[in-house]
Formats: structure tokens, C-alpha cells, sequence
């Protein structure tokens, strides 16, 4: 099948984004909007605007019913969720091929067996992907968890199956505090999830997190396009990412992206996916897999110049994919940089009306962001406005890149995040490529 209008269930760069790959694919675009988007950039670059709601986003991006409704009326043939929202909401995958729309992400199966901790932890062993040591599903009795912990050795993490946003989790450094720490991680779980089923895990110190982008065209054909290192986190959220990562070898990217490759296709798996690992001594450990297309993807993309939302919606055609394993190079160094409304020394929210805008250009200079002057940037949603992406042959020459073009963005009318980018361009460790998921957060207390 061909699709010729596509919905973008979404809002801001990454609506934006999807609008952009399908121009360019000659396929024409619906932008649902809150009230608040209104004047969103991809709202008036689309082909049609629908408005589905008011801002809270339960009323609006949240909302089936409206996004279905919205698809009918437009008469779109497709619906790209984006990231975050519904995106990684099985049930609405279903909805939508229910209504014989074509869903543009994976089949709804794989994106509930990867939203289920417990379950995607059993399913990701069982495909001969690499798991952190520790309890075999969910654990309730306490000699046995005392018996997992001791084969794992202290300090081990216990986690709540339904966590997410990295909430719900409890170190535990010896066996007598173990009893305690399982009962306060179930009832908390149970409050905040509504779900006290707990599993137990070794708590690998100081590990980088780096992940493996994977696609599948659904037909049991997949392929790896190599990693991002995503280490340089505050609070589990990413604030800067870059591919390669500065650890890891031509041979072991290769070891790892076939694992990750052959998994993705002996589970029939359809669209892009992201194998979340924690790298700790030259090893990795799965941690979950987001079924979806992840806000990093631009660096990847950089790097291999695949362009990961037209293959997403090539996939989604059924059509099958356009690069084989043997065919791609990774060429060079890409690193991305979140740009967020926000104070970047107390990271308070700090949305407002855009006086001033200019943006960086040049060569492997990318900006996705859907920023203007005279834009106001709405305080209901998520506090990133925008991505700075640059491309150089080498890291030295990524990040001479990336101060280059920091130094030329102008976004005046609020606070940005662009401050703290340019104070860690210039720090010794990152420069070494010297950091682990732990460094941002001491880093940011050493800058008081
Ligand atoms: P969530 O779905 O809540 O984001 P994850 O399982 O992805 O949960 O874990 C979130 C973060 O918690 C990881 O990026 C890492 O920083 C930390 N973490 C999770 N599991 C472990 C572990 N076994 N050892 C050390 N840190 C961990």
C-alpha cells in the first residue's frame, strides 16, 4: 500500500520532523493540535490543521477518540505517533489498525510485550540478548530474593515491573536491609502504579548507557544502525548524546548490533527500536527496549545517512527496507545537544515568548526544533524546544563543530539550556569521552 496522507499524532520538533520526511516522500500531512499549538510550526506547514483539544494533553494528544475522529474526517491513511504520548501505547496501535489505518511503529504485540519490565526482561533473555543477573520475573518471597541477591552479589536494585521514567527503584547494599527495602519498593510501586509486583536485579555501579538503534521490516528481516551513547544524563533524563560512543570498538559495535539484529528478526519485528543497555567493564545488560523512534535518532541518522522516519513509513507501506546490514558504513561522529526552556543552573521551567531567533548553519550543522521568533513556547508540555545536531569526521572535530554553532544560536525571550552545553564542551573528562551515567549529576554539584 501507499501512503498518501499521513496524521502526525504529535507536537513540536518531532511533528515537525515527520511533516519534513513526508514532503519530501510526496505524502501529504494532518496536524492534530491542542489549543495551545495553534501556532506551532507544523501546524502551519501541514496540509490540514485539526484542532482536537484543549492543551492538557489527557484532552488532546492523549485523546483516542479525537485522533481517530480526526483521521476519518482528514481521510489520512496513516498515523506516525511520534515519540512519547500515545507512542508507545498498545492499545492505540490497535485502535488505529482496527479502523484499517495504517500504524506507522511496531505491531501492537511487541509494544506491549516491551512496555511489561518483567516480561520484556524474559522475552530479551529468551532472544539471547544480554540481561543484568538477577531474578528470573517477579519476586514476592523473601528467602527466595535473599537467594537471587547472593548469586548476583550486593549491592543489588529492586525494581517496580510497572516502573517507568526511572521511578520506582531501590538500591539495597546488604542482606539485612533487604526485607524492608522489598516491602517499601511493592507498597510504593502499588501507589504510583497501581501495581506492587517487584523483580530484583544486581546494581551495576557506574555504568555508560548505551543503546542500539535496530529495524525491522516486520517480515523477519532486521538490521543494527549502531549505537548512541546516552551516558550524560540528569535525573534519567538525556541531555546530550553521541554515536559512536567514545568506548566501544568497530568489533564489539559489530557483536552487539548482531545480536540486537538477529533478536529483532526472529521476533518478526516491524519499524525502529532502541535495545537500552547499561555497558559496565566491556560488558552489556539489557535494560528495556523502547519501541519507538527515540528523540536521539538525528545522531544515528548523522552517522549512517539512513533517514530513519522515511524508512519508518517505507516499513509501515510494507515495503521492505531500503539498506541492508552490508551496505551501511558508519562514517564519522555526530553529537546532539537537547535545548531546553529551562534555567541551566536550577533547570526551573522557563517558557516564554521567543523576542529573538537566529539559528545556526554551515556545514553538518542540523536544527530540528520548531522555534520562530514571536513564537510562544506553551508551559503545558514538555520543556525541549529544540535539538542541535552537528556531524564531524572525527569526535575532535564533532565538538569544535558543536561549540562553533552553540556560540551562533540565539533564542532570546527565555532561558535556555544552552549555557550548560557550552560549559561542558569545555570539560576534560568529556572531552576524553571520560563519563558514566553518574558524572553529569557530580559534575553539576561541582559547578554549585
Ligand atoms: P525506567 O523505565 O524507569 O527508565 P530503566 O530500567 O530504564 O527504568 O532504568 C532507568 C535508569 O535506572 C537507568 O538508565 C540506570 O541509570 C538506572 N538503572 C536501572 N537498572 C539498573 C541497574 N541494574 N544497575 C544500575 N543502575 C540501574
Amino acid at each position: 500500500m501507499a501512503i498518501e496522507k499521513l496524521l502526525i499524532a504529535n507536537r513540536g520538533e518531532i511533528a515537525l520532523r515527520i511533516h519534513r520526511a513526508c514532503h519530501e516522500m510526496g505524502i501529504r500531512t494532518v496536524a492534530v493540535h491542542s489549543t495551545a499549538d495553534a501556532d506551532a510550526m507544523h501546524v502551519r506547514l501541514a496540509d490540514e490543521a485539526i484542532c482536537i483539544g484543549p492543551p492538557a494533553a489527557r484532552d488532546s494528544y492523549l485523546n483516542i477518540a479525537a485522533i481517530i475522529s480526526a483521521a476519518e474526517i482528514s481521510g489520512a491513511d496513516a498515523i506516525h505517533p511520534g515519540y512519547g504520548f500515545l507512542s508507545e501505547n498498545a492499545k492505540f496501535a490497535e485502535i488505529v489498525e482496527a479502523h484499517g489505518i495504517a500504524f506507522v511503529g511496531p505491531k501492537p504485540e511487541h509494544i506491549r510485550t516491551m512496555g511489561d519490565k518483567i516480561e520484556a526482561k524474559r522475552t530479551a533473555g529468551a532472544l539471547g540478548l544480554p540481561l543484568v543477573p538477577g531474578s528470573d520475573g517477579a519476586i514476592s518471597d523473601l528467602d527466595e530474593a535473599r537467594a537471587i541477591a547472593e548469586k548476583a552479589g550486593y549491592p543489588v536494585i529492586i525494581k517496580a515491573a510497572s516502573g517507568g521514567g526511572g521511578r520506582g527503584m531501590k538500591v539495597c547494599t546488604s542482606p539485612d536491609q533487604l526485607e524492608t527495602l522489598m516491602q517499601q519498593a511493592g507498597s510504593e510501586a502499588k501507589a504510583a502504579f497501581g501495581d506492587a509486583t517487584v523483580y530484583l536485579e544486581k546494581y551495576l555501579g557506574n555504568p555508560r548507557h548505551i543503546e542500539i538503534q535496530v529495524f525491522g521490516d516486520g517480515k523477519g528481516n532486521a538490521i543494527h544502525l549502531g549505537e548512541r551513547d546516552c551516558s550524560l544524563q540528569r535525573r534519567h533524563q538525556k541531555v546530550l548524546e553521541e554515536a559512536p560512543s567514545p568506548v566501544l570498538s568497530a568489533a564489539e559495535r559489530e557483536r552487539i548490533g548482531g545480536v540486537c539484529a538477529k533478536a529483532m528478526a526472529d521476533m518478526g519485528y516491524r519499524g525502529a527500536g532502541t535495545i537500552e543497555f547499561l555497558w559496565e567493564n566491556g560488558e552489556f545488560y539489557f535494560i528495556e527496549m523502547n519501541t519507538r523512534l527515540q528523540v536521539e535518532h538525528p545522531v544515528t541518522e548523522m552517522i549512517t545517512g539512513v533517514d530513519l522516519v522515511r524508512e519508518q513509513i517505507r516499513v509501515a507501506e510494507g515495503k521492505p527496507l531500503s539498506v541492508a546490514q552490508d551496505e551501511l558504513r558508519f562514517t564519522g561522529h555526530a553529537i546532539e545537544c537537547r535545548i531546553n526552556a529551562e534555567d541551566p543552573r536550577t533547570f526551573a521551567p522557563s517558557p516564554g515568548t521567543v523576542t529573538s531567533y537566529h539559528v545556526p548553519g554551515g556545514m553538518h550543522v542540523r536544527v530540528d526544533s520548531g522555534l520562530y521568533q514571536g513564537y510562544r513556547v506553551p508551559p503545558y508540555y514538555d520543556s525541549m524546544i529544540g535539538k542541535l545536531i552537528v556531524y564531524g569526521r572525527t569526535r575532535e572535530g564533532a565538538i569544535m563543530r558543536l561549540k562553533r554553532a552553540l556560540e551562533e544560536y540565539v533564542i532570546e525571550g527565555m532561558k535556555t539550556t544552552i549555557p550548560l552545553h557550552q560549559a561542558l564542551l569545555k570539560d576534560a573528562d568529556f572531552l576524553n569521552g571520560d563519563y558514566t551515567i553518574k558524572w553529569l549529576e557530580d559534575w553539576l554539584a561541582r559547578q554549585g
